[in-house]
């Protein structure tokens, strides 16, 4: 069995999810890691969208002017309709950020890479408030407790996987921003026995 429980629970600081369990593949799963140095993906992990949480699209809705010049596309189309309740998410509830053209409606369509990453950097912002935590985990997730690493990870369909850091050393210091120096000093345990 690959999922083993962690000594304690580690409430994400966003308000959630809460991780009381790991599977181990984390630590064997392998992937390309430098993303922006790719030049074979043209990102196509971001060609299906992202669960975005509601407290996420409110400060994604309140961003300035420039940056919503920069996506170009009409606020209304940001997001889907559908929202779906998920207590794993911050505030419970969450929505997907919809598909054009091929791709989540925040990735650059002339360019390489993530525009609300992009932006956040430009103006100095903690990238952490307005890109969705999903995407910013990647290639990591949490299902029900449990943290994963994605399934196009795990069944190979991710098109930079197979080779590289694992999926926890390539996301450990976004989980400790999440959720702290007591998971990932568990996690640094678990990954060396
Ligand atoms: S929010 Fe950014 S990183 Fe996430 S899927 Fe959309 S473009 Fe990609």
């Amino acid at each position: 069995m690959s999922i083993v429980r962690l000594a304690a629970a580690h409430p994400c600081k966003m308000g959630g999810p809460v991780l009381s369990a790991v599977d181990r593949r984390i630590f064997t799963t392998r992937y390309y890691r430098d993303c922006m140095g790719c030049n074979f993906c043209r990102d196509a992990c971001c060609q299906h969208g992202v669960d975005v949480d509601m407290g996420n699209v409110a400060r994604l809705r309140a961003a300035p002017q420039r940056f919503k010049d920069l996506v170009g596309v009409p606020e209304d189309s940001w997001f889907t309709g559908d929202v779906v309740q998920d207590g794993e998410f911050p505030t419970g509830a969450h929505v997907r950020t919809q598909v054009r053209d091929g791709a989540c409606v925040f990735r650059n369509p002339s360019g390489r890479g993530c525009l609300i990453h992009g932006f956040s950097l430009s103006e100095g912002l903690d990238y952490h408030l307005l890109k969705p935590m999903v995407s910013v985990l990647f290639p990591l997730t949490f299902e029900h407790g449990v943290l994963v690493a994605s399934t196009e990870a795990l069944d190979g369909t991710l098109v930079c996987g197979g080779q590289g850091p694992s999926c926890y050393d390539g996301a450990r210091d976004e989980l400790r921003y999440y959720f702290g120096d007591a998971l990932t000093d568990e996690l640094d345990r678990l990954a060396d026995g």
